[in-house]
């Protein structure tokens, strides 16, 4: 007993060794498209750190600050523009493709006929691209690919999905597509399906979104009015978990993996409960509820997401609960506020 688990011990300490060593001589070359939105900076930082500064490619259709273009390489890339994109591939010797390119569900539903092109032509490029030139390809979805007869606490990996939002269905869509390749070509296709990412970065237009703004708004004016009723209760994770979780999941073997799509999460909470918690560091500030168009959707989403399945396979953990989201944002957004002021 004790020889075999030391062998199993050994073995396992070899490959992350190989693993390891493996990517120091040979780091994959990663292009992330959508790069300027809320996950994509972060995201870019936290490969450069571990692949190296010029390994990770950041993408968008925006112009971008000063302060991107001295953090690393970075191009303009319209996920809509196929040739765009393998030429890109090719100018640049990409290996993996993070893509981020969204409409997410609130200006989804403001714009549909963009969320159908930008969230389903767009992926159907990605993908094929992905398919021509062998690329392993990152493809986030969310709890807004479940619908109203999803079970929503828990919610688990596999289960009905019939979303109610153009955002939910191009995100099944996404899915779907990706499985398919995989199946039927081999595609390297992993999909997370991330809960709402709380970062301090101003946030893309999705129904999470609240639990960014309560930070940015009670520490510069004291007070916060949310779109969503006090008992709403979502999942949620840090963006330091999110991209953690990205990295992880996208060095696992292929042999470890019983599914191309994982639920992860954190935590779950209501806004009364992270009020509640925001009070016992800032005493003095007022939340008030004007429930709108996004009561519906969250209406509609998991309230408790299952994501057993991924920490079976590969040992995915959250580590940042809610104590230490609460004590992170409030000191990120201070240090936001501090360097760009009030406004
Ligand atoms: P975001 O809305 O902040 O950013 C999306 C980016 O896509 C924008 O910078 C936009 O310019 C870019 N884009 C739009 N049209 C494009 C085009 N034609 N070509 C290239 N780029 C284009 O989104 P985010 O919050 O950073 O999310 C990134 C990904 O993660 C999305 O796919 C989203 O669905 C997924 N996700 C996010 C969350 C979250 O809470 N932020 C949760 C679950 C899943």
């Amino acid at each position: 007993m004790f020889l075999r688990n030391l062998c199993r011990t050994s073995v396992k300490l070899n490959i992350r060794n190989y693993s390891q060593n493996n990517l120091l001589k040979t780091p994959p070359k990663i292009l992330i498209t959508g790069g300027l939105g809320q996950l994509g900076v972060e995201c870019a930082r936290y490969l450069r750190a571990k692949y190296g500064r010029e390994n990770v490619i950041l993408s968008d259709i925006i112009k971008p600050s000063q302060e991107i273009v001295n953090d690393g390489p970075y191009i303009f890339v319209d996920i809509l523009d196929f040739k765009g994109l393998q030429k890109t591939v090719v100018d640049h010797r990409v290996d993996w493709l993070i893509h981020f390119s969204a409409l997410l569900s609130a200006i989804g539903e403001q714009n549909v006929p963009l969320a159908v092109r930008v969230n389903i032509e767009g992926v159907h490029n990605v993908i094929e691209l992905a398919k021509q030139y062998n690329l392993r390809i990152f493809v986030p979805s969310t709890i807004g690919a479940f619908g109203p007869d999803s079970p929503r606490n828990p919610t688990p990996n596999i289960t009905i999905q019939r979303p109610r939002t153009i955002y939910g269905v191009s995100k099944v869509h996404a899915e779907l597509l990706g499985e398919y390749y995989y199946h039927k070509f081999g595609l390297d296709f992993r999909c997370l399906r991330f809960p709402g990412v709380i970062s301090s970065d101003p946030p893309g237009g999705g129904t999470t979104d609240y639990a960014i703004a309560v930070f940015h708004d009670v520490l510069r004016k004291g007070q916060y009015q949310c779109y969503l009723k006090p008992d709403t209760r979502l999942p949620m994770m840090h963006v330091k978990d999110a991209l953690r979780a990205l990295s992880e999941y996208l060095e696992v073997p292929n042999d470890n993996l019983t599914r191309r799509v994982y639920n992860v999460t954190s935590m779950s909470f209501t806004p009364e409960e992270l009020a509640d918690k925001m009070a016992t560091h800032i005493p003095d500030f007022k939340i008030t509820y004007r429930p709108d168009s996004r009561q519906d959707i969250a209406d509609s989403w998991p309230q408790v997401f299952d994501d057993s399945e991924a920490r079976r396979d590969w040992n995915w953990k959250p580590e940042v609960n809610l104590d230490d989201l609460v004590s992170l944002m409030i000191k990120e957004v201070k240090e936001k506020i501090a360097a760009n002021g009030l406004s």
